[in-house]
């Protein structure tokens, strides 16, 4: 089969297309023939081998996330059936090894295209806006990179619960993809913590879903009204230096750095937060932008237009 191998931890030239032996399932895992595999910022960090949580040795093939139908199943899953999954090592490959208690079913009125381009993101701003602080109708909420591929999903999902949403974008066609998400403000990254003082009359929000990181952590701090929460959940310009808690005084702040995998943990939560996510996609209520389909062959291509930051919504690779 073809697949994208990472061949050592780098830049986006260690992606090579290589032919590799099928993957064999063991016991409890299907064997996926892959419709779609969704590229995600993850993979940059596990091709660069990113931090303790990304450490791995090559030649690996890179990916996680995808949909697909089984050609052996396991579990609850038969040959036939449609799945689709956000955490299997390798999904950048023509056929995929999926955990059966990874899998989940693709319901009917979502396409594989679909399903691989939501799950991982979908689920993401789901946990984000439910659990790691349930929004309240009437917060100020803060989301950057809100013409990316969690932020477009988020910025519905805050919307939907009766928030107000100001979202930074770089560029004014990713502005206008925000608003037309349902962002109320949208405004750029200069001097940002500024600009939400301003809108929100000086209060500041109640909570930034912050993804970017390095270069705006900071200052989503300083934009948060008493006792907001802070919600550090990427970092596509680095990781943050490190933090003084003492700090969190000012404001009485709440800081937390969620991960799906703690959002995910067992087989129940997996599926209720996926069937909300897919039985939204599937009821028109949720709009997934596919923002870039690529051939797997052009995976490189692909992390190179993410990184650089001119990609909006979701990339997918397509065999
Ligand atoms: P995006 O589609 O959001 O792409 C990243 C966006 O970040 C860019 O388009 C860009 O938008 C913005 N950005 C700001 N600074 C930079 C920079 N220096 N380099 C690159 N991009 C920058 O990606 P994803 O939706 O896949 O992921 C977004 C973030 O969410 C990532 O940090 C990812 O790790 C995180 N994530 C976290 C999860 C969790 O559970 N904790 C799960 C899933 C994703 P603009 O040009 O508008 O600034």
């Amino acid at each position: 089969m073809r697949a994208i191998v990472i061949t050592a931890n780098g830049g986006p030239e260690v992606l090579e297309p290589r032919d590799e032996l099928d993957p064999r399932p063991g016991a409890g895992q299907l064997l996926v023939e892959l419709a779609a595999a969704g590229v995600n910022f993850r993979d940059v960090y596990e091709r660069e081998g990113r931090g303790a949580a990304y450490k791995n040795t090559p030649p690996l093939i890179c990916g996680a996330e995808g949909a697909g139908t089984v050609l052996e199943g396991a579990g609850d899953f038969s040959p036939g059936d449609r799945v689709c999954w956000a955490a299997a090592p390798g999904s950048y490959a023509e056929r995929v090894v999926v955990d059966a208690d990874a899998a989940v079913p693709v319901p009917d009125g979502v396409s594989a295209e679909q399903a691989a381009a939501v799950l991982l993101q979908g689920m993401t701003a789901q946990y984000l806006c439910t659990s790691t602080y349930p929004v309240q109708d009437g917060d100020d909420v803060l989301i950057h990179a809100a013409a990316g591929g969690v932020g477009l999903l988020l910025t519905q999902l805050v919307k939907r619960r009766g928030a107000r949403v100001i979202a930074t974008t770089s560029t004014e066609e990713k502005a206008a993809l925000a608003r037309a998400a349902g962002a109320d403000d949208t405004i750029g990254y200069e001097r940002f913590g500024e600009r939400v003082r301003e809108l929100t009359g000086g209060r500041g929000v109640a909570v930034a879903f912050d993804s970017v990181g390095r270069t705006t952590f900071e200052e989503s701090l300083s934009a948060l009204r008493r006792r907001g929460h802070m919600v550090l959940f990427g970092a596509a310009s680095g990781a943050p230096d490190p933090y003084e808690p003492e700090a969190l005084r000012k404001g009485s702040l709440y800081l937390t750095r969620p991960g799906l995998p703690d959002y995910t943990a067992t087989r129940e939560e997996l599926l209720e937060r996926a069937a909300d996510v897919l039985g939204r996609v599937a009821g028109g209520e949720l709009d997934v932008r596919i923002g870039g389909r690529y051939r797997l062959a052009d995976a490189r291509r692909a992390h190179e237009d993410l990184e650089a930051r001119r990609t909006t919504g979701k990339l997918i690779l397509l065999p």
